[in-house]
């Protein structure tokens, strides 16, 4: 250990460089001692954790000193029928903030007791777009030109890069002399992000090859990946899901201790008009508290929270009771890759019955992202339901507060 800590200080041995002469735990470790002594601050609870980390430390993550743990809790039973998850699950919600659990779980209730919320999913896309540099406007057009007549060879380039992944479609849009070609990829049970990120590489050497563009960036950001942009609400981008329940009067009032018409009221006035008076991308309650108290518990990339939680959330009033919905326009979700093989990321998946890659490939996945949906319709219900009974700020007083 003090070796280590002496060629480290020196700077002869570099922080990342320790996985290269020890094992992960020991490299993590003397790493830990290192940045105590840096900072004089002692890491006793950062330096204990349960995830193995063999694998962690070559995919995860670099300069690993240890972990984070976030409070784990569940809300259900949910009842949830779609057309790959048809059962009744405990979803696995990591979060601080006090209060959450407690409103989920009240929508759970609701929805269960409803006999279920119906879930579908209406496109399902990872995208990746490269950008290319023309020379000026008309070899722009002619570079969009060539696109358009090679899809099967831009399929063959991007296909050949990987088992899973395959091409459902490719957009081109032009600014000046900047060409951007938006690759869509059914990537089955992984989220997708690498996948489609190497075969777009694939694709952008074969573009620049035969039209003379410069490929300029991989990603250029008509993806759109982590900024909260229009194409991923009104395109779709992961999966786009939706979710509703039928709940009728009595439900309401003993449940939520409201009515239709005033549920239907505040979700206008604050989902849809303050959303749109806002300028929001987000014409929700609170769809963020759930995608991302998922995200972190079952391994996803916690930064798409960004794009996963632009949510709409509607109430419609139906005969002796109301229709309430949420679509998620770009909920990008996978049950293999990432962060979903940690060990306590992977028991949270197990839970949901959907670890790893499904049969046939891509049906874990659509079943996970219709559980999220099912959750963040669990989130509105009872976020709307508070606030139309004016709760809020009582349950936030009897959750929350220390
Ligand atoms: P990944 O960790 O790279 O692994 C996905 C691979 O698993 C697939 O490429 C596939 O290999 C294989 N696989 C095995 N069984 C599969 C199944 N049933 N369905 C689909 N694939 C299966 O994961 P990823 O989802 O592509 O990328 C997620 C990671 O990307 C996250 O860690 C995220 O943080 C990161 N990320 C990367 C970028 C970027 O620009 N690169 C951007 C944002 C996030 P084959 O392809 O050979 O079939």
């Amino acid at each position: 250990m003090d070796e280590y800590i002496r060629r480290l200080k020196e700077g002869s041995l570099k922080l990342y460089a320790l996985e290269r002469e020890l094992p992960p735990e020991e490299a993590v470790r003397v790493r830990r001692v290192f940045i105590e002594g840096e900072t004089g601050t002692a890491l006793p609870a950062v330096g204990s954790f349960s995830i193995g980390i063999d694998r962690v430390v070559k995919r995860n993550i670099e300069n690993m000193i240890g972990t984070v743990q976030v409070p784990l809790g569940v809300a259900g039973p949910l009842l949830v029928k779609g057309e790959y998850a048809a059962r009744s699950c405990y979803l696995p919600l990591a979060t601080t903030e006090g209060a959450l659990i407690a409103s989920v779980n009240r929508g759970c209730s609701l929805i269960t007791r409803a006999g279920g919320a119906d879930v579908r999913i209406m496109r399902d896309g990872m995208t990746r777009a490269p950008v290319f540099a023309a020379r000026d406007v008309a070899h722009a057009r002619e570079v969009v030109t060539w696109v358009e007549e090679h899809t099967e060879d831009i399929r063959e380039a991007a296909e050949s890069t990987t088992k899973h992944g395959e091409l459902l479609d490719v957009v081109t849009s032009v600014a000046g002399t900047s060409v951007f070609v938006r690759l869509e990829f059914d990537t089955k049970d992984a989220m997708g992000m690498n996948m489609v990120t190497i075969a777009s590489q694939k694709v952008g050497e074969a573009i620049e090859r035969e039209t003379g563009a410069v490929l300029v960036a991989l990603s250029g950001n008509m993806c759109t990946d982590k900024k909260p942009a229009a194409i991923n609400m009104v395109r779709g981008r992961g999966k786009t899901v939706v979710a509703g329940v039928r709940l009728d009067d009595a439900m309401i009032a003993d449940l939520l201790k409201t009515d239709a018409e005033t549920l239907a009221e505040v979700n206008y006035r604050k989902n849809l008009v303050g959303s749109a008076r806002a300028a929001s991308f987000g014409f929700n309650a609170h769809a963020a508290n759930v995608v991302a108290a998922v995200f972190i518990a079952c391994g996803q990339d916690a930064a798409h929270v960004v794009e996963g939680s632009s949510a709409i959330t509607t109430v419609d009033r139906v005969d002796g009771g109301v229709y309430v919905s949420v679509t998620l326009p770009s909920l990008p979700v996978g049950t293999v890759g990432g962060g979903t093989g940690i060990d306590t990321q992977r028991e949270c998946l197990e839970m949901l019955g959907v670890a790893g890659g499904g049969d046939p490939p891509g049906t874990h996945a659509k079943a996970f992202a219709e559980i999220v949906a099912a959750g963040v319709l669990a989130g509105e219900l009872s976020l709307l339901g508070a606030l139309a009974a004016q709760h809020l700020a009582r349950a936030h007083q009897d959750h929350g507060r220390g």
